[in-house]
C-alpha cells in the first residue's frame, strides 16, 4: 500500500538556488549517487566481516541509461533500506543534509566548498524531475521498498516486489538534462569522477563475458609501494594523464599516521623550455575524486607535477579559507613537500648520472619550488646545480663562501660568482676568463633572473651574482690600467651616446675594448620589463685595453685619425655586445673600408 507524506523542511525553495549555485558542476551529482551505492556495499561487507550479513559475493555498481524515458539508473547490491530507514535516512537526513549544505555554503560566501561533498543524494533533483527509489534491506525477512518524490514538498511510501537485496535509484531526467541519458555523456563522467572507486561500475551491460568494468576497483596508488613495478607506475601514468612521454621518475606516497596519505606524484618531461607547463594533481577522498589542483592541500608549486593523491582525513565539505587554515592540513601539505625533496636528494646521491641527465627537466620546477616554499628551498639548496664554462655541472653552493660569524657580518663580502645568460653575446668575456682559469655558470632559463636574485636575499653574506660582463674580474686584467689620456679621447663621443669610459690593462692584449653593463641597474630594468613597465637606463661602461698595442697608438695619432678610430674600437666592442643598429652599421661599413683602402696602400 503506498502513502504519501510531507516533507518536513521547506524544501521548495532549496533546488532554485542549488541549481544557480552549482550550475557550473551539476554533474557531481552522478559522483554523489555513485559514491552511496559504493558506500552501502562497504558498510554490508562490514557486517559479511562480523556476521551478522550472509556474503553473497560478487559485489558491483550497475549504471544503466535509457535515451528513450530519459532515465538514468544506478544500482547497487549493498546493504538497502528498510521502510523506516528510507524515512529517515531519504526523506529526513538527505534532504536536511542538503538545508545544511546550502546554509555552509551560504556562510562561505559561496567560496568554493571543496567538491561539494555533503550535498549527497539530493543532488540528483539537480537533473531530475522526480527520482524513484526501489530498495530492499539485507536483513532476513525484509521486503521491497518504493519511495518517488519530485524533491518538493511531497513523497509517496509503499511496498514494491524487489527479488534482489541492495538499492536502485531511477532519476527521470528533467527537460534540458537529457543528455545525462546518453550512454557516451555517462561514461566520461564515470571516468572523471569514479575511475577508481573500490567496488566495479558496469555501465549499460550486455549481461555477456564482454562487459568490462569502466574503473579500476583497485588503483595503483592503493597499493604497496614493494608490489608495484615499473611497467606498472608507468602504464598508470599514461592511462591517467594521457601523456605519452615516460615520467622522468615518480614518488609513491603511503603513510598511515599521523594521518592517512596515499598517491603518486609523476615528475613529467617537460618539453617547452620558456613557459611553465600546468600539471595536474588530482584529489581524491577514499578513492572519490574530489577536484583538481586544490591548492590548499597541495603546495601551488607541486602542481607542475602530474599525480594523484588521496586524502581521506581532509575535511572536504568546507569552504577553502577553512581548509587554508586547518592544522592537519598544512601538515599533509608539508609531508608532500619533504617527500618530494627526499626524493630529490635520494636521486642525487645515488644517481647522480640520472639527476643530471633529468636536470634540465627538473631545474625550473626546483628553482620555482624553492622561491616559493622556504622549507622545500632549505631542503635542497645544497643540490642545485649549474653547468660551468666546462660544460660541467656543479652545486651552485660551491661558488658561495663561508657563513660569517654573527659579530662578522657587517664587515663580511659575500663571494663574487660570475655568471652567462648568453653564450653567444658573452662570448669575448667566456674566452677571457676561460685563459685566466676563471669559472663562470651558465643561467639560461628564464627563471633563473628571479630565482639568484632569490638566492642572494637568502644568503646575503655568502654569495653575490654579477652576470660575466658586469664588470672587469681581477683576475683577467693587471695592475695599473689606469691612462686618462686614452679616456679623455673617447669621452666625448661617448657622453653623447650615455656611456661611461674607463681604460684598464687587461691580460688579453688582443681585445682593444670591452662593455661593462653594470649588474644592478642592468637587473632593474630586466624586471621592469618583465613586468611590461617599460626599459629603465642601464648603466654602460666602455673599458678600453691599454695593453693593446692599438690603442696605445691612438697617442701618437693626430686629431683626426684618433677620432676615427676611438670610433671605430668602440663600434668594435659595441658590436660584441648587441647587434649594431642600422645607422651603426653604416657607419662600421664606411670606416672599415676607408682603413682597407689606407691598409693596402701601405703596401
Ligand atoms: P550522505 O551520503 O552524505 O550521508 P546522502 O544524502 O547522500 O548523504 O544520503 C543519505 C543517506 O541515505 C545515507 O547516509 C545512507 O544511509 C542512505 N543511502 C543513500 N543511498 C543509499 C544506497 N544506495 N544504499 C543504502 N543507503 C543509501
Amino acid at each position: 500500500m503506498e502513502r504519501q507524506g510531507n516533507i518536513s523542511i521547506s524544501s521548495e525553495n532549496m533546488m532554485p538556488i542549488i541549481k544557480k549555485w552549482l550550475y557550473s558542476e551539476k554533474d557531481i551529482f552522478l559522483r554523489e549517487i555513485v559514491a552511496n551505492a559504493s558506500d552501502a556495499i562497504t558498510k554490508l561487507k562490514k557486517l559479511v566481516s562480523m556476521g551478522e550479513a550472509k556474503d553473497e559475493g560478487a559485489y558491483r555498481i550497475t549504471v544503466t541509461t535509457d535515451d528513450k524515458q530519459h532515465t538514468l539508473t544506478v544500482e547497487d547490491n549493498g546493504i538497502g533500506m528498510t521502510e523506516e530507514e528510507v524515512e529517515k535516512y531519504i526523506t529526513r537526513i538527505a534532504f536536511s543534509g542538503a538545508a545544511d549544505f546550502l546554509e555552509k555554503y551560504e556562510k562561505a560566501g559561496g567560496d568554493g566548498i571543496i567538491g561539494h561533498f555533503g550535498l549527497g543524494f539530493y543532488s540528483a533533483y539537480m537533473v531530475s524531475e522526480r527520482i524513484e527509489i526501489f530498495t530492499r534491506s539485507y536483513q532476513e525477512g525484509a521486503t521491497g521498498v518504493h519511495w518517488e518524490s519530485d524533491g518538493e514538498s511531497t513523497y509517496t511510501i509503499g511496498d514494491c516486489d524487489k527479488p534482489t537485496r541492495g538499492t536502485k535509484i531511477v532519476m527521470h531526467l528533467a527537460k534540458g538534462e537529457y543528455e545525462f541519458a546518453k550512454e557516451s555523456t555517462v561514461r566520461g563522467l564515470l571516468e572523471k569522477y569514479c575511475s577508481f572507486m573500490p567496488y566495479e561500475i558496469y555501465l549499460d551491460p550486455k549481461g555477456n563475458e564482454e562487459d568490462k568494468p569502466v574503473n579500476t576497483s583497485l588503483p595503483l596508488y592503493a597499493k604497496q609501494p614493494k608490489d608495484c613495478t615499473d611497467e606498472e607506475y608507468k602504464t598508470f601514468y599514461r592511462d591517467t594523464f594521457h601523456d605519452y612521454n615516460e615520467p622522468l621518475f615518480w614518488i609513491h606516497l603511503n603513510m598511515e599516521y599521523p594521518f592517512r596519505l596515499q598517491g603518486i606524484l609523476y615528475f613529467p618531461k617537460v618539453r617547452k623550455k620558456v613557459e611553465l607547463e600546468r600539471g595536474q594533481v588530482k584529489l581524491y577522498c577514499n578513492q572519490v575524486y574530489v577536484a583538481d589542483n586544490i591548492k590548499e592541500v597541495i603546495p601551488e608549486f607541486l602542481m607542475l607535477l602530474n599525480g594523484v593523491i588521496d586524502c581521506p582525513d581532509i575535511p572536504l565539505n568546507v569552504s577553502r579559507s577553512f581548509l587554508q587554515n586547518d592544522k592537519q592540513v598544512q601538515k599533509i601539505a608539508g609531508h608532500i613537500v619533504k617527500k618530494v625533496a627526499d626524493k630529490l636528494n635520494a636521486l642525487y646521491k645515488n644517481d647522480r648520472e640520472k639527476y643530471e641527465a633529468c636536470w634540465p627537466d627538473l631545474a625550473t620546477f626546483v628553482k620555482f619550488g624553492a622561491i616559493k616554499d622556504d622549507a622545500f628551498y632549505k631542503k635542497i639548496s645544497s643540490i642545485i646545480i649549474y653547468k660551468n664554462l666546462q660544460g660541467e655541472y656543479r652545486p651552485l653552493e660551491s661558488y658561495f663562501g663561508e657563513e660569517p660569524k654573527e659579530e662578522e657580518r657587517e664587515n663580511a663580502e659575500p663571494q663574487t660568482a660570475y655568471y652567462v645568460s648568453d653564450v653567444d653575446k658573452q662570448a669575448q668575456y667566456i674566452s677571457m676568463f676561460r685563459e685566466a682559469g676563471l669559472d663562470a655558470i651558465l643561467c639560461d632559463t628564464y627563471i633563473d633572473p628571479h630565482f639568484i636574485s632569490y638566492v642572494e636575499y637568502k644568503n646575503p653574506y655568502r654569495v653575490r651574482f654579477m652576470r660575466i660582463d658586469a664588470d672587469v674580474a681581477g683576475a683577467i686584467k693587471e695592475e695599473a690600467g689606469e691612462e686618462p689620456e686614452i679616456v679623455a679621447i673617447f669621452e666625448e663621443f661617448l657622453k653623447e651616446r650615455g656611456m661611461k669610459v674607463k681604460t684598464e690593462r687587461l691580460k688579453n692584449a688582443a681585445v682593444p675594448a670591452i662593455i661593462n653593463v653594470a649588474e644592478f641597474t642592468r637587473r632593474m630594468s630586466e624586471m621592469n620589463s618583465f613586468y611590461d613597465m617599460g626599459q629603465s637606463p642601464e648603466d654602460v661602461t666602455l673599458v678600453v685595453n691599454t695593453a693593446c698595442e692599438s690603442v696605445q697608438a691612438l697617442k701618437g695619432a693626430g686629431e683626426d685619425e684618433k677620432k676615427t678610430a676611438a670610433e671605430y674600437i668602440y663600434l668594435m666592442a659595441l658590436m660584441n655586445y648587441r647587434p649594431l643598429k642600422p645607422e651603426e652599421l653604416e657607419r662600421f661599413t664606411a670606416v672599415s673600408t676607408m682603413l682597407i683602402g689606407k691598409y693596402l696602400k701601405t703596401m
